[in-house]
């Protein structure tokens, strides 16, 4: 098993509950450089980038996972998407990139706030390990 899969399920459990890194982060107990903001959401880079363009998009709101979202989040599901392409956008990745949320063991989740990764900047590969 890839030693990511394995912490990924070890988080699942010892992290349920709210309490994350990402949260750390949106109450600035952690520092981080935000590459964007706005009253919904921000981004920033992922400490580990697995492409040479890899950023997160989160929601201020605490969400657990996409499965735990609500119908009345559909604005705010949206928005990330948005927000993700606008950032993509800037950073010009006119050749595309590739939006992935992690959802659960199964999904290899390992921080448990909801997040878009979005990775581009080398050829992406399919289908996804
Ligand atoms: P996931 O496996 O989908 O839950 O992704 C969590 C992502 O958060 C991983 O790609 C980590 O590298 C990233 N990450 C964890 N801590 C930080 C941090 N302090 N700043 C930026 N990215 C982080």
């Amino acid at each position: 098993m890839a030693n990511e899969v394995f912490l990924a399920q070890h988080h699942s459990q010892t992290t349920a509950g709210g309490d994350t890194i990402f949260g750390k982060i949106l109450k600035k107990e952690i520092p981080c450089n935000f590459i964007y903001e706005d009253d919904l959401c921000v981004a920033f880079d992922d400490i580990n980038p697995q492409a040479p363009v890899h950023f997160l998009v989160i929601p201020r709101k605490y969400i657990s996972q996409l499965s735990k979202a609500e119908d009345s989040d559909e604005a705010l599901l949206g928005h990330l998407l948005l927000v993700a392409r606008k950032i993509a956008q800037k950073r010009n990745l006119k050749n595309g990139f590739r939006i992935v949320i992690n959802d659960g063991p199964i999904g290899a989740q390992s921080v448990y706030h909801l997040h878009v990764h979005v990775l581009s900047g080398r050829q992406m590969q399919w289908p996804p390990g």
